[in-house]
């Protein structure tokens, strides 16, 4: 989609990858209950989801921002640098008023 953010800045960088993150570390946990079971079941290491999220959050809060891009266009009003999309139509132009 066009509308989504696409920022290259590390902080943005790190965010995005704690999707797919927890995705193997779901996958990895099951993969470790189906193979042992046992002390490796599920139940006994869902925690490390929780450890994967805090840890890359906590990596993205470290890393550096510089660079970031906080919508699809750079804030030019620095009093409306809120998170609320605000559509702009721009005017075609005022030499072409009918
Ligand atoms: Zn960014």
């Amino acid at each position: 989609m066009s509308d989504r953010i696409r920022c290259t800045c590390r902080r943005c960088t790190i965010r995005g990858l704690m999707g797919p993150a927890v995705i193997i570390t779901v996958g990895v946990l099951f993969l470790f209950d189906q193979m042992r079971g046992g002390y490796f079941s599920f139940g006994n290491t869902y925690p490390v989801i929780l450890i994967v999220i805090g840890a890359i959050s906590l990596a993205a809060a470290a890393a550096p921002a510089d660079g970031h891009v906080s919508g699809p266009t750079p804030p030019t009003a620095p009093g409306t640098s809120g998170s609320a999309p605000v559509p702009q139509n721009q005017m075609p132009g005022q030499g072409q008023g009918q």
